[in-house]
C-alpha cells in the first residue's frame, strides 16, 4: 500500500499524476517509483495510455478505480466514439493489466494515420492558474491531442516541452511539468500560420476537449456513416439511389478548408482518388479513422460534438427513422426527391406494433411508411400517400387540360389509374362549382327580367311533366313577376294547356308512373345519404314517398316505377358492400388506416357474411395502399 497518493487534478494526464508522485516520494530512481506504484520495475512510462491500473488502484487502497482513471485521466475517451466496441473493450481491459504496448497495437490505425504530437505540450496561462489554484502546474490531457495547437481554455498557442510524447525505448522517466525549464520551451507550431487559421484551430481544440469530457460510447462505424450521410444528403451530395457524390463532395470539402491546412493537419487527400480517408469514413467503413478527421467533417457540416453526445445518449433508444431531413416524394413538385421534408410524426401500427413514419412536406404532400428504415434506399419508399396537396392537384388538372390521357397522367404523377380518375372527378367538380358561382354572380348583375326568365326556364326544365297550375303553385313569386311585367314571354313559356279529361280517364297512369319514378329517385337519394347507412327497400321507399299502397297494389299499371324499383332496391349483400365502402372511405378521409377487423366490427357483419364480403374488404384495403 502506498503511504500517500497525490490528488488527480481536473483534465490531468495520469502520467502527470505519477510524475508528481515521484517528485514527492523522494525516490532517487524511477525504478523505485515503478515498484512503489506497480510492484514491478520492468514497465515503461507511457504518456497517453498508462497501464497496470488494477495494481495501481489496489496500491492506492482504491482511492481511485481503473474506470475513473481511464475516463478522467487517459486519452481513451477522445478516441472511443470512433473505435469499434470490441477494440474499446479490449483496450480498457489491457489498460488494467500491464500492457501499454498491446494498447498501442490495438489502437493501431486510429492513432497512426495522423501522427501523434512530438512533445508533451502545455499552456502558459494554465500553468500559472494551476500554480495559483493548486500550488503546482500539471500536464493537461486536452493539450496533448493531435491537431490541438491552442489551449481550449485560454485559446493561447500551446508550448512544446522537450519531453517526448511518444513512448521511448526503455524510457521509465516521469517528468513533472513544474520541473520543466520554461525558458527552453517554444510554441508548438508556426505562430503566424496558427494565428491566420485561428478559427479552425480554436474549433478543433474545443471539439477535442468536448470529446474527452463527453464520455461517449463507441458509436459504431456504420451509424456514424449514416449520420454523415444524412448531412451530405441535406447538401445534395447523395444521389437518389443513395450513393455519395464523392467528386462533388471532396471538391467542396477541400474548398472549405484549403489544401494548406489539410496538409498541416495530415488530413489532405488527392481529389479524384478513390480511396481517400473520406471514402474510408463514408463508404462501408471497416476501420476506425482518426478523431481529428471526424472533427473536420463535423466542422464542415457546421455541426458540433453534440451530434455524437446526443447520438451516444440515444444509443439504446429505438430510432426507426434516423435522418434529419427526408426527400419529398411528390412527383408533381419541383423539389421532388430533394431533402426538404423536416416534419416527421412517428406512430405505431396497432396490429404489428411496427413504427409508422408520416412525412409531411410544405407542398402539402404527406406520405407514410412502415419502419424501421434499414438503408438509405428505404428513405425513398412510400408506403401510402395520405395527402396529395395543392401542388399535386394543380399539376393533375394541368396535365388533364393539356389533353393527356389518364394513363399518361398516372405515369407522370406516379400514382395508379384509379387515383387519377377519382381525383380528376373530385377536382373537376370543384372547378365546375367555382364556374357556377361566378356565373351566378354575373347573372345577378344582369337585369331582373333576365333573372326571372332564366329561373322560370330552369323551373320548367326541372318539372317537365307538371301542369300549368302545378308549376305556377311551385314558383308563385316568379310567376307573378313575369305575369305582371313579361306576360307575352310567360305565355309562350308555359306548359301546353291540357284538355279537361273525362271522368273515366281521370287517372293518367302514364303521368302518375313518371311522377312516382321521380319521387322514388329523390327519396332513394335521400336514403343513400343517411349515415349510418340504411338499406334501400320497397317498404322504406313506400313509407317515405307515402305511396305504399300504390307500390303494393298497382304495380302492374306502373311499368316505369317497377323497373326503377328493381334497380334501386338493395339485396342484403349489396347493402353490406355499400356499408363496407362507406366505412373504408370515412377512414381514408380521417387519414386512418383501413383494417379488416375494424371494418367487420364497424359494419356489424354477421359471421355468415364475412366470407362473402372478404373480397370487397380486401379491395378497400388495397385501395388504401395508394
Ligand atoms: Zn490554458
Ligand atoms: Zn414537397
Amino acid at each position: 500500500m502506498l503511504s500517500f497518493f497525490p490528488p488527480c487534478y481536473e483534465d490531468e494526464l495520469l502520467y502527470s499524476v505519477l510524475a508528481r508522485f515521484h517528485q514527492r516520494s523522494g525516490n532517487s530512481s524511477f525504478k523505485s517509483t515503478l515498484i512503489d506504484l506497480f510492484d514491478t520495475d520492468t514497465i515503461l512510462a507511457v504518456t497517453d495510455f498508462t497501464s497496470g491500473l488494477d495494481t495501481l488502484c489496489r496500491k492506492t487502497n482504491m482511492l481511485y478505480n481503473a474506470k475513473e482513471l481511464i475516463e478522467n485521466h487517459s486519452l481513451l475517451p477522445y478516441y472511443r466514439p470512433f473505435l469499434t466496441k470490441e477494440i474499446n473493450e479490449k483496450v480498457s481491459n489491457l489498460l488494467c493489466t500491464y500492457n501499454s504496448t498491446g494498447v498501442h497495437i490495438s489502437m493501431g490505425i486510429i492513432q497512426t494515420n495522423v501522427s501523434l504530437p512530438q512533445y508533451l505540450k502545455f499552456c502558459v496561462s494554465c500553468y500559472e492558474e494551476d500554480e495559483t489554484t493548486f500550488g503546482e502546474a500539471y500536464w493537461h490531457r486536452s493539450h496533448q491531442l493531435p491537431g490541438v495547437y491552442l489551449c481550449p481554455f485560454h485559446c493561447e498557442i500551446l508550448n512544446n516541452s522537450y519531453i517526448p510524447f511518444k513512448k521511448q525505448e526503455h524510457n521509465q522517466h516521469y517528468y513533472a511539468l513544474s520541473n520543466i525549464d520554461l525558458k527552453s520551451c517554444e510554441p508548438c507550431g508556426p505562430v503566424d500560420y496558427i494565428e491566420k487559421q485561428r478559427g479552425i484551430f480554436k474549433k478543433i481544440s474545443e471539439y477535442s476537449l468536448n470529446l474527452l469530457e463527453s464520455k461517449v460510447a463507441p458509436l459504431g462505424l456504420r451509424r456514424l456513416r449514416e449520420v454523415y450521410v444524412s448531412y451530405l444528403a441535406e447538401r445534395g451530395f447523395i444521389t437518389s439511389s443513395g450513393r455519395v457524390r464523392f467528386k462533388k463532395f471532396s471538391a467542396s470539402f477541400k474548398g472549405f478548408y484549403g489544401e494548406e491546412i489539410l496538409g498541416f493537419l495530415q488530413c489532405n487527400f488527392t481529389e479524384y482518388q478513390e480511396d481517400t480517408w473520406l471514402h474510408k469514413v463514408l463508404r462501408k467503413p471497416r476501420i476506425s479513422c482518426n478523431p481529428l478527421r471526424h472533427l473536420l467533417l463535423l466542422l464542415y457540416f457546421n455541426q458540433d460534438t453534440k451530434v455524437y453526445t446526443n447520438f451516444g445518449c440515444e444509443k439504446n433508444k429505438y430510432k426507426p427513422f434516423q435522418s434529419v431531413t427526408y426527400p419529398c416524394l411528390n412527383k408533381a413538385a419541383d423539389h421532388y426527391m430533394e431533402r426538404v421534408v423536416k416534419e416527421l410524426k412517428i406512430s405505431r401500427d396497432s396490429e404489428t406494433g411496427k413504427p409508422v413514419g408520416t412525412f409531411i412536406c410544405n407542398c402539402g404532400f404527406i406520405y407514410s411508411r412502415k419502419g424501421p428504415d434499414n438503408s438509405l434506399e428505404d428513405e425513398f419508399r412510400i408506403g401510402r400517400i395520405k395527402n396529395f396537396g395543392h401542388i399535386w392537384e394543380r399539376k393533375l388538372l394541368e396535365l388533364s387540360n393539356k389533353g393527356l390521357s389518364r394513363r399518361e397522367i398516372s405515369a407522370e404523377l406516379g400514382v395508379d389509374y384509379n387515383t387519377v380518375k377519382k381525383y380528376l372527378h373530385i377536382l373537376e367538380n370543384i372547378e365546375q362549382e367555382k364556374l357556377d358561382d361566378s356565373a351566378i354572380k354575373e347573372f345577378n348583375s344582369s337585369s331582373i327580367q333576365e333573372k326571372y326568365r332564366t329561373e322560370w326556364l330552369n323551373h320548367m326544365k326541372l318539372n317537365l311533366n307538371q301542369t300549368r297550375t302545378e308549376i305556377r303553385k311551385r314558383k308563385p313569386s316568379v310567376y307573378m313577376w313575369l305575369y305582371r311585367h313579361d306576360k307575352d314571354w310567360l305565355y309562350k313559356n308555359l306548359p301546353p294547356a291540357i284538355n279537361k279529361v273525362g271522368p273515366n280517364n281521370r287517372v293518367n297512369w302514364q303521368r302518375r308512373d313518371l311522377e312516382i319514378v321521380k319521387l322514388i329517385e329523390r327519396e332513394v337519394d335521400n336514403i343513400l345519404a343517411i349515415d349510418p347507412p340504411e338499406r334501400v327497400t320497397i317498404s322504406k321507399i313506400g313509407q317515405r314517398t307515402q305511396k305504399s299502397a300504390l307500390l303494393e297494389k298497382k304495380m302492374e299499371r306502373l311499368p316505369k316505377t317497377k323497373k326503377v324499383l328493381e334497380e334501386v332496391v338493395e339485396s342484403i349483400e349489396e347493402f353490406q358492400i355499400r356499408r363496407i365502402r362507406n366505412i373504408a372511405s370515412k377512414k381514408r378521409e380521417a387519414r386512418e388506416e383501413v383494417k379488416e377487423w375494424e371494418i367487420i366490427r364497424e359494419a356489424g357483419l354477421r359471421p355468415e357474411y364475412i366470407g362473402l364480403m372478404s373480397e370487397t374488404i380486401q379491395n378497400e384495403i388495397k385501395f388504401d395502399l395508394y
